[in-house]
C-alpha cells in the first residue's frame, strides 16, 4: 500500500472521464459487485478489493477518492477508514508544499 501512497499526486495524471473509460468496474454487470457495501461487511469489501485489485486506474481512482474526499465506498482497492489515513498524510502534504 506504501505503493500507493507514493504515487499520489496533486493532480491525476488522467481526466476523470479518461481513466473512468478504463477501470476494472465498469465492465461489470450492474450490481454484479457492490462497492459501497456496508462497512462491517468483510466478504462484500474483500469482492469489491478483488476486482480494484485488477484493475489498470487503481491509482487513478484512489488519487481522485482522496483529492474529492469521497467518504463511502471502496475507491482505489481502498475502504474510507483506509482512505483516510492516507488523505490526511496528502493534506500534510499539500500544506508543507504550499
Ligand atoms: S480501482 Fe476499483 S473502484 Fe476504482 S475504478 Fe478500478 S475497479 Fe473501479
Amino acid at each position: 500500500m506504501m505503493q500507493m501512497t507514493e504515487g499520489l499526486v496533486s493532480e491525476p495524471e488522467m481526466e476523470f472521464e479518461n481513466w473512468r473509460e478504463l477501470a476494472a468496474c465498469v465492465r461489470l454487470d450492474e450490481g454484479e459487485v457492490d462497492f459501497f457495501p456496508d462497512p462491517e461487511d468483510v466478504g462484500a469489501i474483500a469482492v469489491a478489493k478483488a476486482v480494484c485489485a485488477t484493475c489498470p486506474v487503481a491509482e487513478e481512482c484512489l488519487a481522485y477518492a482522496i483529492e474529492t474526499n469521497q467518504s463511502e465506498g471502496i475507491w482505489g482497492g481502498l475502504t474510507a477508514k483506509e482512505r483516510a489515513r492516507l488523505r490526511r498524510r496528502w493534506l500534510e502534504r499539500m500544506r508543507r508544499a504550499s
